[in-house]
């Protein structure tokens, strides 16, 4: 850190994203994205597009809104549209947080969550997940405070049920209370058809995994109008132009051929599933997943071991620095031929450890 750092970020710990690797081509299974290219007519849009490139983008998205807001049939008023839904957290934070109006969310979950509440300085809980790492509903009810819930969770997939979200919003309607969906189309309920009732609901969606589109950097922000115009207010007052042409494209495209989208989630959530099963007849516990992801411990072999000896094999996948998931890693749904290379390299992994004795 310079000496010239603002002493108010003096103690901030920056979010670490997966690594993204340059000296070898591994198979990709850290970061949770598609493992599938977009659509065609993303491509042809986005190519297209180029040629506009010497104008701003619409601050308003107003072609994009407008088609966000028919498929999940609310008001266009009810929608803003962010650069990754990174960013419309981070909007949520600025807006609704103080030293007064402080956030809760589990203390295992998206790892952006505290890191923005440092920044801006917003005191912050952490409730702790149950053993079995579900979340609690009645750990939330009447809280007092904001409250941000991954669902399904991040990084142990887990969902909870739309009747469970709506008890949460409904007991803290004085807060605003955000439904993180980045992972809902892979197997979890939506809470958007519940922004009608609650005005203290944002629903967060992201492009980056269900719709293949992470590097465009695309986010969906919904809920009650007033707040979606506090969270403008935000928005115009750092970086109107939060969405470039190219995405805008891009997010177009993929709405238009939704269906290509749909086709892919339920590959995903069919390889999960096969996964999970595999892997629990080889000595994993594996968590019951809703996401584009598995969370997996061996019974033997530690959770750094067997990442360091997958990666050694050419799959790269997540072990994350977190208290009570030092033995796991967390592993992102590939296709049906890499998942299957994935197990391979699996029951190469646990025959080479067996011999060489090395259990936990
Ligand atoms: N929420 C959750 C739960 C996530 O896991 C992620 C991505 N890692 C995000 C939000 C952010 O996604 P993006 O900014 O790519 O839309």
């Amino acid at each position: 850190m310079s000496r010239f750092m603002s002493r108010r970020h003096l103690g901030l710990e920056a979010y670490v994203p997966g690594e993204q690797p340059r000296n070898r081509a591994y198979v990709k299974l850290n970061t949770n994205e598609s493992p599938f290219p977009p659509s065609e007519g993303v491509t042809k849009a986005v190519q297209q597009e180029a040629e506009k490139l010497r104008l701003y983008s619409d601050p308003e998205c107003r072609d994009l809104v407008d088609a966000v807001a028919e498929f999940y049939g609310i008001d266009a008023g009810q929608v803003l549209m962010t650069n990754g839904s990174d960013e419309a957290l981070e909007y949520v934070f600025q807006a609704f947080g103080d030293k007064f109006n402080t956030f809760a969310f589990p203390d295992i979950t998206y790892g952006f969550y505290p890191v923005f509440a440092q920044l801006y300085s917003i005191p912050f809980e952490e409730i702790p997940l149950q053993r079995d790492f579900t979340i609690a509903t009645e750990d939330y009810r009447d809280i007092g405070k904001n409250i941000v819930i991954a669902n399904p969770n991040a990084h142990t997939g887990i969902a909870l049920s739309l009747n469970q979200i709506e008890t949460i919003i409904s007991t803290n309607r004085e807060h605003v209370v955000v439904i993180d969906e980045a992972y809902v189309d892979f197997g979890g309920e939506s809470a958007v058809p519940l922004i009608k009732k609650y005005d203290n609901l944002l629903v967060i969606r992201t492009f980056s995994k269900s719709y293949s589109l992470a590097g465009a950097r695309l986010g969906i922000c919904m809920g009650n109008k007033s707040i979606i115009r506090d969270l403008n207010t935000i928005k115009y007052s750092k970086n109107p132009y939060n969405v470039n042409r190219m995405t805008m494209a891009a997010g177009l495209g993929a709405i238009e051929e939704v269906d290509y989208y749909e086709e892919k989630c339920k590959i995903i959530a069919k390889n999960r599933d096969g996964l999970k099963v595999r892997l629990r007849a080889k000595g994993f516990y594996v968590l019951d997943s809703s996401a584009n992801f598995l969370l997996i411990a061996h019974e033997s072999i530690s959770g750094q071991r067997m990442f360091e000896a997958l990666k050694e094999k050419g799959f790269l996948v997540r072990h994350l620095d977190i208290a009570r998931l030092d033995n796991y890693n967390r592993v992102t749904i590939g296709t049906e031929s890499q998942m299957n290379r994935l197990v391979e390299a699996i029951e190469e992994v646990i025959e080479e450890e067996s011999k060489q004795g090395g259990v936990l």
